[in-house]
């Protein structure tokens, strides 16, 4: 049984952190736009400075940047078995093109899960994030410490960074950007019948369990 899922949310929300036991739980890759910019920003590829200059400044990528991305990854072979996307779409025009690519590969959507969290506390949520250097696990300084202080709970790794679009002046206009194209995305997806919303205001583990209950109906 395949299993294709997108994680919907503002940033901040709790997409990544909630991703990494969905797939886990599938074996399914996980496919973070966000990530897949990150690493060829570091790898200074050509993609990866065109982006930068929308990332820095918490604009979106263009569309046919971001769809052609998605394209290509879906393509390849560990998604067999399903994926879970986590930041694309994120506007109408994604939306259908991502309707437009799924049904090709004969990949559709099984669900979309939104993690609801109150805008007020992302400003909050995005400034304590850090993030493993080694492994890429989140954290953050008041809601997710690593066990161990310094040290990384998944690979043992003691170096860690801030994401520079996580700075309060980049903060901004990320929201304001996210939350004005949020809303008409709902609809799109509820209007399809795919949408679970599941409510972020809780702490992470009582987040992951209402998750879990979703995924439980889907399987049965
Ligand atoms: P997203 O991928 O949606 O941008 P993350 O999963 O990176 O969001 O989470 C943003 C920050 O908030 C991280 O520092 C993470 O540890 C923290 N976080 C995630 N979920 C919760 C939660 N339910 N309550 C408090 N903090 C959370
Ligand atoms: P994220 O990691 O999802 O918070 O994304 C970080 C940044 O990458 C965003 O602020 C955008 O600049 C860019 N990005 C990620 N996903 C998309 C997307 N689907 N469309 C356009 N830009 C994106």
């Amino acid at each position: 049984m395949s299993v294709n899922l997108l994680l919907m949310g503002l940033p901040g929300a709790g997409k990544g952190t909630q991703a990494a036991n969905i797939v886990d739980k599938y074996d399914i890759p996980h496919i973070s736009t966000g990530d897949i910019f990150r690493a060829a920003i570091s790898n200074k590829t050509p993609m990866g400075i065109e982006a930068k200059k929308y990332i820095d400044n918490g604009d979106l990528v263009p569309d046919d940047v971001t769809c052609g991305i998605v394209e290509d990854r879906l393509n390849q072979a560990d998604t067999k078995n399903g994926y879970l996307l986590d930041g694309f779409p994120r506007n109408i025009n994604q939306a259908n093109s991502l309707e437009v690519i799924t049904n090709k590969l004969d990949k559709n959507l099984d669900a979309v899960i939104e993690i609801n969290v109150d805008p007020k506390v992302l400003v909050e949520r995005l400034s304590g994030r850090f993030i493993c250097k080694n492994c890429g696990a989140t954290y953050h300084k008041l809601y997710k410490k690593p066990k161990v202080d310094g040290t990384c709970d998944v690979c043992g790794g003691h170096e860690f960074y801030q994401r520079s679009d996580d700075e309060p002046e980049t903060v901004k206009n990320r929201l304001d950007v996210n939350i004005e194209l949020n809303a008409p995305l709902i609809d799109f997806y509820k209007e399809r019948n795919l949408l679970f919303t599941v409510n972020g205001d809780q702490d992470i583990a009582a987040v992951t369990k209402d998750i879990d209950k979703i995924l439980s109906n889907l399987d049965s």
